[in-house]
């Protein structure tokens, strides 16, 4: 169990963090960001991302997390792919995680 987020880095530990749906962590921060959703939250990765000064994702572009571990959202983790590259990526992740059985599809 390494890498496990202790302390502040524990979504549990602050309440200004969730999980989403689809197991990516989101930050309170505020509905005024250029970021946020429309209840104020963003993704950390596309905040982390940002902050890294690269350019943010274009139209058809996602930010991955290049080890599958979703809360791990060290920039070194995170790369610019395309949509199309992304979702072939984890339907493949999913096909594994279900040792080559069926999986329903599902939003990455
Ligand atoms: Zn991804």
């Amino acid at each position: 169990m390494k890498n496990r987020p202790t302390g502040a880095r524990n979504p549990r530990w602050n309440p200004a963090r969730s999980v989403s749906s689809h197991g990516y962590l989101k930050e309170r921060v505020g509905v005024g960001h250029p970021l946020a959703d429309s209840k104020g939250w963003a993704y950390v990765h596309a905040l982390v991302w940002a902050a890294s000064g690269r350019p943010m994702p274009k139209e058809g572009e996602t930010i991955h997390h290049v080890s599958a571990e979703k809360s791990d959202n060290r920039i070194e983790n995170l790369a610019l792919i395309p949509r199309a590259e992304h979702s072939r990526l984890h339907a493949i992740e999913r096909r594994r995680r279900s040792d080559g059985r069926f999986a329903p599809e599902q939003a990455a």
